[in-house]
């Protein structure tokens, strides 16, 4: 049962001196707690110090500088106070929709995301009209403090989110040159789920005395429960779970989301699809919580959708499995999650569905349980079927035994000799009758892709060995040519993240990239669309546009003794290839075969887009 110390010593939002207006739209989302990151971050930067968040996806990293940098916003002036620097487009999208959402009891407040692959004329007319704050990739950033579109003398908070991908990206010279044109008093945050070396060595030449937040995982034993996960897409989760309820035999159930709204929402769902479910969350009374409490223990309730707050310390022995829908926060809400089964010496099923953004908590929940979490396999459409066939025919038997029938038995019979139809038939429209509007089969079209091969999903691995490196480009490419070289300083890195960034590319597409002294040669996807093609003319990576052509195959020609240089690289022995440390020399060729890069260390060599 419920716990109420341990439920009002947890330090919720009001306790973090957040302006009301913040706390209230907190609340409109739903969230009940913070989140750790946000309880450790939210106070230093709300004190204008400069902080380092180790955090990754899925922590409530955003809302953990985006509160406070609100909390500390001028309104009245709209020039742009801070700038958060993102990796992805799509990062800077969702980060600008929070600001948002945050910011949505403070009066006209100014949120701007900007990014490559978006027409200029929009973006500079609302810079031109004002915004409090910009989310933007480094190209486009950089491109418009270069037009001088965007200024950042008044700016006095700078996030660098996802450092580690930005420096993944090759973004991080940008990253360095855009943070060497804020003013010096400014406040710097950075969050970054592993901090290498040249993240480090940003963080003590920028930074002032930062305060380090690392949420501490201890590692903690998990009782007997077999822990599986599904890397699901946000929009795929209720057909995964829908699958997993139908397929696998449970008793009761928790379905952990994290939030309030969420548990209504979800709990209405899978009413509406005839479970006996019901929403516990932190604003249900305690009455109503004991209720539905004993409700579940006696068997009128076996599904309970609830956040973390509502279920700690429930304890129901017949809780078979621990769905976790939305991925906790931290291990240890993890831990505190799947310790609601194998209560009583049972054993526990524990489920994950994880994002593939999010697909990093696999491992550092791996790490504090020491225990291995293996693929679960989402049951097919024909094992689906199957039960439900069972279930429908069972349900045929369970009528017959309460030879309470005669009335219907009369009126088959009469039906029967009035319009000379067989019984079966008349059995078959009264089966069909009873389905209604749903069929009784799912169509084979409905399977759910194979992570792996799903396009939203990168390549699922949980298990902390034998992590493989991701498969390279499968489709189909052509060579292109693009007019930035070694002469520009040119890596491949900045080549990569600008057409990924530029073209919405996965960065997995983008093949081998062969580096000239005046240009450069790429292999990129052979269906790229000719609106693709187009815009990637006018991008520019290190100050040159890219003026992309599709290769004649006389590059080489052009690159005159470099074209030698360039054939004996082909052949030399790998290490050489990549080679690509040192002073470059005119009409040198480098060659990223399958994009390896010298760490500078020895004859190390890393792959570029390892993890
Ligand atoms: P992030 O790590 O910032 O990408 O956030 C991950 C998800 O957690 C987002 O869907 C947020 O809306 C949600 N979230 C952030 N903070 C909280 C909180 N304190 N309670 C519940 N959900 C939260």
């Amino acid at each position: 049962m419920s716990n109420k110390n341990e439920t009002t010593t947890m330090p919720d939002f009001s306790s973090l001196n957040l302006p009301i207006s913040l706390i209230g739209a907190v609340k409109d989302a739903g969230y009940e707690m913070p989140t750790p990151i946000q309880a450790l971050t939210i106070p230093p930067m709300m004190a204008k110090k400069d902080v380092i968040g180790q955090a990754q996806t899925g922590t409530g990293k955003t809302a953990a500088f985006a509160l406070p940098i609100l909390a500390n916003i001028d309104l009245k002036n709209t020039v742009v106070q801070t700038l958060v620097l993102t990796p992805t487009r799509e990062l800077a999208i969702q980060v600008s929709e929070s600001f948002h959402q945050y910011a949505a009891h403070l009066k006209d407040f100014r949120v701007l995301p900007i990014y490559g692959g978006q027409d200029y004329g929009g973006q500079l007319k609302r810079l031109k009209q004002g915004v409090h704050v910009v989310v933007g990739t480094p190209g486009r950033v950089m491109d418009h403090m270069r037009r001088k579109s965007l200024k950042l003398d008044a700016i006095t908070t700078l996030v660098l989110d996802e450092a580690d991908e930005m420096l993944r990206m090759g973004f991080i010279d940008d990253v360095e040159w855009i943070l060497g044109q804020t003013p010096p008093g400014r406040q710097i945050a950075l969050f970054s789920a592993t901090m290498p070396a040249a993240i480090r060595k940003i963080a003590q030449k920028h930074m002032r005395t930062p305060e380090q937040i690392t949420i501490k995982a201890r590692t903690m034993t998990v009782a007997a429960t077999r822990q599986r996960y599904w890397i699901v897409g946000e929009k795929n989760k209720l057909d995964a779970l829908t699958r997993i309820l139908e397929a696998e035999p449970f008793d009761g159930i928790i379905i952990f989301v994290r939030t309030r709204t969420a548990t209504l929402e979800l709990a209405r769902r899978l009413e509406a699809r005839g479970y006996l479910c019901a929403a516990l969350n932190g604003e249900i009374s305690q009455n109503l919580r004991e209720q539905t409490i004993s409700r579940l223990k006696a068997g009128r309730l076996d599904i309970l959708v609830a956040t973390d707050v509502a279920a700690r310390g429930l304890d129901v022995e017949r809780i078979s499995h621990v769905i976790n829908y939305d991925v906790p926060y931290d291990p240890e809400a993890y831990v505190h999650r799947i310790g609601r089964t194998g209560r009583a010496g049972r054993s526990g099923e524990a489920i994950v569905f994880v994002t593939p953004r999010e697909r990093r908590m696999l491992r550092a929940i791996e790490n504090v349980t020491r225990q291995q979490i293996e693929l679960l396999e989402l049951p097919t459409t024909e094992m689906i079927n199957d039960q439900r066939v069972a279930r429908f025919k069972q349900s045929i038997t369970d009528t017959l035994a309460t030879n309470d029938l005669a009335f219907f038995r009369d009126l088959v019979d009469q039906y029967r000799q009035e319009h000379d139809v067989p019984a079966m038939d008349i059995a078959a429209a009264l089966a069909k009758i009873v389905q209604g509007e749903t069929p009784l089969l799912l169509p084979k079209m409905a399977e759910p892709p194979k992570p792996g091969f799903d396009k939203t999903a990168e390549k699922p691995k949980s298990s902390a060995a034998g992590r493989k490196k991701r498969p390279g480009p499968e489709a189909k490419t052509e060579r292109f040519r693009i007019e930035v070289g070694l002469r520009h300083g040119v890596k491949p890195g900045n080549i990569v993240g600008a057409i990924a960034n530029e073209t919405g590319l996965d960065a997995q597409s983008i093949g081998k990239i062969d580096i000239y002294d005046e240009f450069a040669l790429v292999d990129l996807p052979a269906d790229m669309p000719a609106e693709t093609f187009k815009h990637l003319q006018g991008v520019y990576v290190s100050g040159q546009q890219l003026k992309i052509s599709r290769d004649t195959g006389k590059s080489k020609a052009y690159a005159g003794p470099g074209a030698r240089a360039a054939d004996q690289a082909e052949r030399a022995p790998r290490r050489r290839r990549i080679d690509t440390a040192g002073p470059s020399r005119s009409n040198e060729k480098k060659t990223y075969g399958k994009r390896t890069e010298n760490t500078g260390k020895g004859r190390k060599k890393k792959s570029f887009f390892g993890k």
